[in-house]
This record gives C-alpha cells, sequence and structure tokens, in this order.
C-alpha cells in the first residue's frame, strides 16, 4: 500500500520512500526530564507510537530512537535563561541527576501506560558528551561553528538554507532575535544559537559539566539531538518527529548543525504534532472557548497519574488522542474525556461479546481491513480509521455475524487498545462459575426454568453477568 506522510519540510502529504527498502529511521525528540511530563507531552508521543505502529503494520522494521534532555535545555528556546534541570534541583535542593533519573523513570512508566512502544535505543545526552564534542569540532573546522568568551555558536550566516523548515524570511528571525535578551555582545548574529556553553559568567556555578576544547562546559540542547540521531541512524534518517512548537527553533538549528558538519540532507520527513490545548481545568468550569496549550511552564498542566487517581483507565486517554488527527491541536476539556472512556467502554463490551460468540470471517469484512489500512496510510488518518471500526462494529451487530474479532485484533497493532487483553480478562472464570454456567445451560435444556433463573442471580451476586444469544451462552465479569 502506498504510504503518504505530511512532510513539514514540503508542506505536502509526500509520498513516503524509504532509504532502505523495508527498513524506516525514525528520531523522536525525547523529553527533557526536570519536571513530569504532562499529557500534552504524552499526546506528542502518542502521536510518534501511532506512526512507527503504522509504519509496522505496513511491514517495515523501525529503527525508533528517543533522546533524554537531561542537561542543556534552557528556559527559552534560544540561549537566554538558566538550564531547566539546573534551576529545578536549585529550587528543590534535589541532588541533580537524581533528579533527572527519576523524572526519566515516570517517563517512561507513562509511556507503558499509554502502551507506547519503548524506543529501540533510548539515549541520554549526558551520556553522549564525546559526541557533541567531536560534532562541534567539524564545525568549527567547517567554518560553521566560532568561539566567542562564553560560548561556541553556529554561525548562520554561512548557512543560507537555513529557513527551508520554517519558511519564515531570515530577516524576521533576525528582527526577532534582535528582540531578544542577548547575553552575549560577542555574538557575530542575534541570530546565532549556542553548541557549547562555557561554564562561566551565568553558567559559572553550573552543576553539570565536561571537559572540552572550548574549557569546562555544557552542550547546548539542540546538539545533542543531532549527535544522537546521526550516531544512531546515520547521517540521513527517513523521519524525525517531534511537537509543532520544534519547528521554529529546534528543528532547524537541529538541521543546520548535521547538514552544515556532513553537506548530506539530514532528514527527509519531517513531521510534527499539534499541541493538546486546555481552557479552564477545574472540573466544575464552564466550557469556554478559551485554550492555551497545556505546558510545564504554563502552570495548567495534568499529568496521566492524575487521570489514574480520578479513576480513568490511561488507554482512555490514548482513546481520546485517536479521535483527533495528530495535525490538528486537540482540546481537552473533562466532558472529552469523559466521552472518551465511554466510547473506549463500548468498543471493548463490543469485543467481550464478539470474542465469545466468534464465528469465521465473513468475506464483507475484507473490505473494512482495506479501509482500516488505507486511512491510516494516509497520513496516519486515525480519526478516519476510528470511524471504519465503528462502522463494522455497526454492520457486525446488524448482520448478528461476529466473526469480526480476528479483524479488530489486528487493527489494534496500530491502536494499542487492548481489545484482546480486556476481552480475556473479562470472559475468564474460574472453574467453579465456569460448572455453574454449564449446569444452568443444562436445567434451561430441561426447561428447569426456577434453577436457571437462580443460577444467574447467583452468578450475578458474584459480578458475572450473563447473556443468552443465539449462539449460546455468554458472559462478562463487572
Ligand atoms: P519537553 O519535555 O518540554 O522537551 O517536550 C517534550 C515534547 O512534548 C516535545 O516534542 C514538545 O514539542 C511536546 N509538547 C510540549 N507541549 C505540548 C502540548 N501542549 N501538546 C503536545 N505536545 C507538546
Ligand atoms: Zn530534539
Amino acid at each position: 500500500m502506498e504510504l503518504r506522510l505530511y512532510n513539514t519540510l514540503t508542506r505536502h502529504k509526500d509520498k513516503f520512500v524509504s532509504l532502505e527498502p523495508g527498513k524506516v529511521s525514525l528520531y523522536t525528540c525525547g523529553p527533557t526530564v526536570y519536571n513530569f511530563a504532562h499529557i500534552g507531552n504524552l499526546r506528542s508521543y502518542i502521536f510518534a507510537d501511532l506512526l512507527r505502529r503504522m509504519l509496522e503494520y505496513n511491514d517495515y522494521t523501525v529503527n525508533h530512537v528517543m533522546n533524554v534532555t537531561d542537561v542543556g535545555h534552557l528556559t527559552s528556546d534560544s540561549d537566554a535563561g538558566d538550564d531547566k534541570m539546573e534551576r529545578e534541583a536549585r529550587e528543590t535542593g534535589k541532588d541533580i541527576w537524581e533528579l533527572a533519573r527519576y523524572f526519566e523513570g515516570v517517563f517512561f512508566e507513562d509511556l507503558e501506560k499509554l502502551n507506547i512502544e519503548a524506543p529501540v535505543v533510548k539515549c541520554r545526552a549526558t551520556e553522549h558528551i564525546a559526541e557533541m564534542i567531536s560534532l562541534v569540532e567539524k564545525l568549527v573546522e567547517r567554518g560553521h561553528a566560532y568561539e566567542t568568551q562564553q560560548a561556541v555558536y553556529f554561525d548562520l550566516a554561512t548557512f543560507p538554507t537555513y529557513t527551508e523548515l520554517t519558511r519564515q524570511s531570515l530577516e524576521d528571525k533576525l528582527t526577532a532575535a534582535r528582540d531578544e535578551v542577548q547575553e552575549d555582545p560577542e555574538k557575530r548574529n542575534p541570530a546565532d544559537f549556542a553548541l557549547w556553553f562555557k561554564a562561566i559568567g551565568r553558567f559559572a556555578n553550573h552543576i553539570m559539566r565536561w571537559e572540552s576544547p572550548w574549557g569546562v562546559g555544557f552542550p547546548g540542547w539542540h546538539i545533542e539531538c543531532s549527535a544522537m540521531s546521526m550516531k544512531y541512524l546515520g547521517e540521513t534518517l527517513d523521519i524525525h518527529t517531534g511537537g509543532e512548537d520544534h519547528i521554529w527553533v529546534h528543528h532547524p538549528n537541529e538541521i543546520a548543525q548535521s547538514e552544515g558538519a556532513t553537506g548530506k540532507k539530514f532528514v527527509k520527513y519531517w513531521l510534527h504534532g499539534a499541541f493538546l490545548v486546555v481552557g479552564d481545568l477545574s472540573k466544575n468550569a464552564q466550557q469556554t472557548d478559551e485554550e492555551r496549550r497545556m505546558g510545564k511552564s504554563e502552570g495548567n498542566f495534568l499529568r496521566l497519574q492524575t487521570l489514574i487517581d480520578m479513576g480513568y483507565d490511561p488507554l482512555a486517554y490514548r482513546y481520546a488522542c485517536l479521535m483527533a488527527h495528530y495535525r490538528t491541536k486537540l482540546k481537552f476539556t473533562w466532558e472529552s474525556m469523559d466521552a472518551a472512556a465511554s466510547g473506549y467502554s463500548s468498543i471493548k463490551e463490543f469485543v467481550t461479546r464478539a470474542h465469545q460468540i466468534g464465528g469465521e470471517e465473513q468475506p464483507w469484512v475484507a473490505d473494512y481491513r482495506e479501509r482500516f489500512k488505507a486511512a491510516i496510510s494516509d497520513d496516519l488518518n486515525m480519526p478516519m480509521a476510528m470511524a471504519v471500526v465503528y462502522e463494522l462494529i455497526r454492520e457486525a451487530e446488524g448482520r448478528k455475524e461476529y466473526g469480526v474479532i480476528n479483524a479488530l485484533y489486528d487493527f489494534d497493532r496500530v491502536l494499542a487498545l487492548n481489545l484482546k487483553k480486556s476481552a480475556e480478562a473479562a470472559t475468564s472464570v474460574d472453574s467453579d462459575v465456569e460448572a455453574l454456567i454449564k449446569e444452568r445451560e443444562q436445567a434451561r435444556a430441561d426447561k428447569n426454568w426456577a434453577r436457571a433463573d437462580e443460577i444467574r442471580k447467583i452468578l450475578s451476586q458474584q459480578g458475572v453477568t450473563l447473556e443468552d444469544t443465539a449462539q449460546g451462552t455468554i458472559w462478562h465479569k463487572g
């Protein structure tokens, strides 16, 4: 099947052709581990997971690399401000390394709860300093970088294609940069960005620090992704993902660094996930049109654990993300979360019944299989894919033909909603219950309705609900 992906570089849904047949190299910008991830961050990783699963569904082997930013990400995406990790450690009085490992651990637990496949390679910035230094050395050698008293910078004037991704004019970029706080009077151009910060001046007390040809210091956030992605995936990658905010600074900087160093194209397909936005999050708030980006620094963020504590299944949040296209913003409200939880339950109910009733897959199901695959392969159109799922369920109910379960389980390789697991859990009963169900079937055959009703009541008290169908008695727990 032909795959199409919306490429931010071309602003077009491009036909996807991998560098190597059957294989895809995929890099995802990972979290900055100075705090918990919020469900907006997690939306970005659900998007990357859907992309990976869609590629796998189309028989590609995906080499998925994701970094962990544990140093160098400043409070502004440009060179102003403080290192987020260092600030957090200072404000909480905690050990910076422990802090980084703790939030990283919680992050990967969140991913697991959302059925997000673990990356093939997880790489921490602090464990790749040598690779970053050699990349910066290469940029200096090739005339793309220069050193000042405070830092080593990328010289934007040497890279005329800088605005390829943003399509913003370089002039606008420069004007905007001139308005920013400039920490270093020696910068040749206000839009030049740091590759390496020296541990002097405002960073004199920076705890995380390494030796380098430019003295003791630490890497800039952007160089981390260039160094680690090329180390694990080669100089040219198939796909690079991140949130839409990265289109403006982080990703153009990655391109400049990587292409400046190698002279080769860095990434064939750039994919960006739209933001999760929120209005007033207090539980009884009136619905309003107000919406703001959910952000760690906006003070309006919700963790996955908060949803779990409130009784939501984490996969209901995954389900909510499936209902919006990854390129459209998604507004989080409690109503939408409740709607997702109930939509998810209704699919699970159907699957639990179909799992037990079973039957041969009929020829009409083939068309749904085809349409599902076409939807996901068309720039990951998950809302369309979910519409196909619902239509399939409706048709199965209408025909009373339940041999659709294997198709649904197959779709779940991408949806990852634990459909099979939940059907098995809902229908697995111990041998006593099984014996009672058998006894009741016999009682019904003997027209002993009193005993049949009695058994139904006993089982109901044990939380097992029975349903008599044309294909026999089925049951579910809960
Ligand atoms: P950070 O941990 O801040 O480096 O962000 C991790 C990822 O989350 C990045 O790819 C961001 O683009 C993305 N992100 C940040 N805020 C949101 C949001 N509100 N909705 C979706 N993605 C977001
Ligand atoms: Zn990155």
